[in-house]
């Protein structure tokens, strides 16, 4: 077959992972065959990219953990949830006010008094927050609680939110899309960085292939690619990217052996009572376990993990 493709004079190389439409492979900011826009691109600036919020700086040596409900459901579940995960040692809030449910009979998360509640619990703890922002409509709003806007999985390439949060001046976590390729991820994040907002945070929650055991495929290759091609840090998301609490360790580890710029975990302080995701929700003891192992495994790879004084 390759005699007789090269009788025809073609390349008989086969790329694994096929281009966009304009860019040739000799453009200058292609690097092993993905092609990685220009603002994300690692020859564009070739110094990590470190996103400070308040003193925790993502993207530095050291690991950063967040951590949180799926979703703000009461003020109890919230403020418990958030004293367990400080003192097990998270440094940032998680926790969804306007949540994406792929059910519109599900519940859809408590909106604006879910963001007074997460700006309690952070006002009670000091953990800065990080929570979902799902429309353009609600960016203003969303930022006036958040240290950090998420945008989720499945707005990945909602262009007209992504140019929204790119005109703040605000850190973003960008989740990658379930059925993004690495290319597209980047060209998501090039949307925010286009529009003058620098600080902007990747995700790998997972994608979705042909397995069914877990809730989706955790591509940890995708932390040494994208810390390859982009300056960006990169975190990852275990919970989501699993399905199973019993496989949120585990992979939480191995991300951070992978080189994870930090984490974005799933803990509830009654994981059986959640509205939401509870099946991959981590206790509060075995979130507190999980943080003392992975101390051990950033220490192995020359690192650590944050912590407040
Ligand atoms: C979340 O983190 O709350 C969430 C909905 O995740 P994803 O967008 O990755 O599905
Ligand atoms: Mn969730």
């Amino acid at each position: 077959m390759n005699r007789y493709i090269k009788n025809l004079n073609q390349d008989t190389h086969i790329r694994k992972g096929k281009k966009m439409e304009s860019n040739s492979y000799d453009d200058p900011n292609t690097i092993e065959g993905c092609s990685v826009p220009v603002r994300a691109n690692r020859k564009s600036k070739p110094d990590p990219t470190v996103v400070n919020i308040g003193g925790i700086r993502v993207g530095s040596s050291e690991v950063v953990v967040i951590a949180g409900p799926c979703s703000v459901e009461n003020h109890e579940q919230l403020m418990e949830t958030a004293k367990a995960v400080k003192s097990g040692g998270g440094v940032i809030l998680r926790g969804g006010a306007f949540k994406p449910r792929s059910s519109p009979y599900n519940f859809q998360g408590l909106g604006e008094e879910g963001l007074k509640l997460l700006f309690e619990a952070r006002k009670e703890t000091g953990l800065p927050i990080v929570t979902e922002v799902m429309d353009t409509r609600l960016v203003e709003l969303v930022a006036e609680y958040a240290d950090i806007l998420q945008i989720g999985s499945r707005n990945m390439q909602n262009y007209p939110l992504l140019k929204e949060v790119g005109m703040l001046r605000k850190p973003v976590l960008l989740k990658r899309g379930m059925m993004a390729s690495i290319e597209e991820f980047l060209l998501a994040a090039e949307y925010i960085l286009n529009q003058g907002n620098e600080q902007v945070i990747l995700c790998e929650r997972g994608i979705r292939t042909f397995e069914t055991s877990t809730r989706n495929t955790l591509d940890l290759s995708a932390v040494p690619m994208l810390k390859h091609v982009s300056h960006l840090p990169v975190i990852v998301d275990p919970s989501h990217g699993t399905g199973h609490r019993w496989m949120v360790p585990p992979m939480a580890k191995a991300a951070v052996a992978a080189g994870a710029d930090g984490l974005i975990m799933e803990v509830h302080y009654k994981p059986e009572e959640a509205l939401c995701d509870g099946q991959q929700s981590l206790s509060p003891d075995e979130f507190s376990r999980l943080m003392v192992d992975l101390k051990k495994i950033a220490q192995a790879v020359g690192r650590d993990i944050y912590q407040h004084e």
